[in-house]
């Protein structure tokens, strides 16, 4: 947002949202860009309508230019500002991890149904990435032991600074998937990368860790092998319950039942698509061998 050298710099608050919008950045995107340059709260949205003709601070023109132009270049509005809301908790994100979005939240409201008669539940959230949904399950479960992994050891040491700000007491580690996890879980829960690698979407999220997006050719990948290691550690009676593409539903319901999964269901997210499946395992095959009947 460099203005041409016979154009003076805005100086008021309405001018340097204007010449945001003048660069295509979102409205809403400018006013908390613009707050964050402010150092004001993202909930400061009335201040700046109150202060459209104040004049801005040099120093605070210029990191809203710069913040601009790295949101025109496809950075996400949650790693400018360094921090994003997600089921009523305020997280930190940088670009070790994928931004928690709020369609995930199907996944923890259905978390919360499946452990709501359980006392004292055990959790584990697999590829936890910022700890979005195990802080979430902990903040509204007190007394369930959360257990959280990722492979990522950059994306744990972003969940682990969240879980101390937050004071909630998950227990990170780094780990493969199911690999060296305990086995007498309530609730598995995961949202795991699903996007096909030829996927045409993700450019547009290549500011993003790959690791936590691309699976495979189908996308499937890290989806099947979590299906097929959760039961060996599942409690009989527990819930897997999976985040998974818009487009994926049918075959995730696939590979729950052929791993031999039962009372299979999904949830729907914010635009009405099927985007969780999950199922109970009830541990009558015999809880390490799925496969035998
Ligand atoms: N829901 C994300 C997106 O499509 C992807 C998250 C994931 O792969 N787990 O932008």
């Amino acid at each position: 947002m460099t203005a041409r050298p016979d154009e003076p710099k805005p100086s008021t608050v309405a001018q340097a949202l204007r010449a945001a919008a003048a660069l295509g950045v979102d409205r809403l995107d400018a006013q908390l860009l613009l707050l964050h340059a402010l150092q004001r709260s993202a909930h400061d949205r009335a201040w700046l309508l109150a202060h459209d003709n104040d004049a801005l601070p040099a120093a605070a023109w210029n990191a809203f230019a710069s913040l601009g132009m790295r949101r025109v270049a496809g950075e996400p509005v949650a790693y400018l500002l360094g921090e994003k809301e997600f089921h009523g908790l305020t997280l930190q994100v940088d670009a070790r991890v994928l931004v928690p979005r709020p369609d995930t939240e199907t996944l923890v409201e259905w978390a919360l149904e499946c452990a709501a008669d359980l006392q004292a539940p055990t959790v584990l959230d697999l590829g936890t990435g910022s700890g979005a949904i195990a802080l979430a399950l902990q903040q509204a479960r007190p007394d369930a032991r959360i257990d959280a992994v990722d492979a990522s050891a950059g994306a744990l040491a972003v969940a682990q600074a969240n879980a101390a700000r937050l004071g909630l007491p998950v227990r990170f580690s780094q780990a493969d998937w199911l690999d060296g996890a305990a086995t007498d879980y309530d609730l598995i829960v995961s949202n795991p990368p699903y996007i096909a690698a030829g996927d045409p979407h993700l450019p547009a999220l290549a500011h993003e860790p790959a690791s936590a997006l691309v699976a495979g050719a189908d996308g499937l990948d890290d989806l099947r092998r979590i299906v097929a290691a959760a039961p060996a550690h599942l409690r009989a009676g527990g819930w897997l319950l999976l985040e998974h593409g818009h487009d994926q539903g049918d075959a995730v319901r696939a590979l729950l039942q052929a791993c031999g999964f039962e009372r299979i269901a999904n949830r729907h997210d914010l635009a009405g698509i099927a985007r969780c499946s999950g199922g109970v395992w009830s541990g009558a095959t015999g809880k390490n061998s799925p496969a035998v009947k």
